[in-house]
């Protein structure tokens, strides 16, 4: 089968089309035929070896597909699927934990399918878990135009929150305020003072930062005392060390640095959010936007334009051009 290979972490230009051979599930796994894969910043810390992989190994952990094989012979073949969690999903085939897929309804489209559950299930755990925003509550969430962002945003404003979102330009600002965000910020030295502003000196009850490096000191200083930092991520690079002291001097305020698997661990929790991120999709109450699509064997190009902040929304692969709609 055709799949995205890395013989050795680095660039995007690892990411290499090759001939590879097809996984084999092992217990607990079906096999599936990957029509579209959805692109993840997650996928460039494991390319760049941010996170630890062993080489040779194929990317991406999230798509839609049909169902070639399962072993238990409990889900039929051809059934559409979309999962989340399924290391090696830039390829023609791929091997899912049976209990971490969902299935597709007719009335997706595939690359709303495709990119819907990292980030759809990562903005509902931020939303609805690190913090349950409510009626009066405010929120920071960095990056407001990228893929993790318009879907918290839309979650966020649904839930009654004041969305204070953070972008870096004017067509990514417009997308954040359809998204539902109350003020569109700009990054910059100023960014503090603004929130500040905005809540009458007091802080916001959450800070979301999916950008990391560049505003991890200011997310610190846009909460509220007693209130969450909420450090998801890490696009323009890891944080380093902070002495926990600083907590304290910033008014005894909360610091988490979450993750999907974390929250997703309990009994049914993967499912309860799939399902919420699914239903409020069908209902027309959340919109995924998929800015760029790719061939399967751009996927260095899909890596250059999220790097270079040029995508905005979620972007996929198209693994099965034929398709493709
Ligand atoms: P995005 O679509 O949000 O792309 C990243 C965005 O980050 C860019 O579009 C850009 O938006 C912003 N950004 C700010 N500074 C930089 C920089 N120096 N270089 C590149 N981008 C920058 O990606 P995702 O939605 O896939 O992920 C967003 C974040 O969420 C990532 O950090 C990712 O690792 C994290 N994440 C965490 C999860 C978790 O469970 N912990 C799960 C899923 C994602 P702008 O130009 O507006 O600043």
């Amino acid at each position: 089968m055709k799949a995205i290979q890395i013989e050795q972490t680095g660039g995007p230009e690892v990411l290499q089309l090759a001939e590879v051979a097809a996984p084999e599930p092992s217990d607990g796994q079906i096999l599936v035929d990957v029509l579209v894969a959805g692109v993840n910043y997650i996928d460039t810390y494991y390319r760049e070896g941010i996170y630890d992989a062993e080489p040779p190994f194929t990317p991406g952990f999230e798509g839609v597909g049909r169902v070639r094989h399962d072993p238990q012979g409990e889900i039929a073949p051809g059934t559409m699927v979309a999962w989340n969690t399924a290391f090696g999903s830039y390829a023609e085939q791929v091997c899912v934990d049976r209990d971490k897929v969902v299935a597709v309804p007719n009335e997706f489209d595939l690359p709303t399918a495709a990119s819907m559950l990292l980030q759809g299930i990562t903005a509902h755990y931020l939303t609805h878990g690190v913090y349950e925003l409510g009626e009066g509550d405010s929120c920071v969430i960095t990056a407001g135009a990228g893929g993790v962002g318009l879907v918290a945003t839309q979650l966020a404003a649904a839930a009654g929150a004041t969305v204070y979102t953070v972008v870096s330009s004017a067509e990514k600002e417009q997308l954040s305020y359809d998204a539902g965000a109350t003020h569109v910020l700009r990054y910059g030295p100023d960014l503090v003072e603004q929130v500040r502003d905005l809540t009458d000196g007091r802080g916001v009850d959450v800070v979301y930062d999916g950008v990391g490096k560049d505003t991890f000191a200011q997310s610190l200083d846009m909460v509220r005392g007693r209130g969450v930092v909420c450090l998801f991520g890490a696009a323009s690079g890891p944080v380093d060390p902070i002495d926990p002291q600083v907590l304290n001097q910033k008014g005894s305020i909360f610091l988490t640095r979450p993750s999907v698997a974390g929250w997703t661990s309990r009994e049914g929790e993967f499912q309860m959010r799939a399902q919420a991120v699914v239903q409020a999709v069908v209902d027309g109450d959340l919109r995924f936007r998929v800015s760029n699509s790719y061939a399967l064997e751009d996927a260095a190009q899909a890596h250059r334009d999220l790097q270079d902040r040029k995508t905005t929304g979620s972007i996929v692969l198209r693994v099965q051009e034929d398709e493709y709609a």
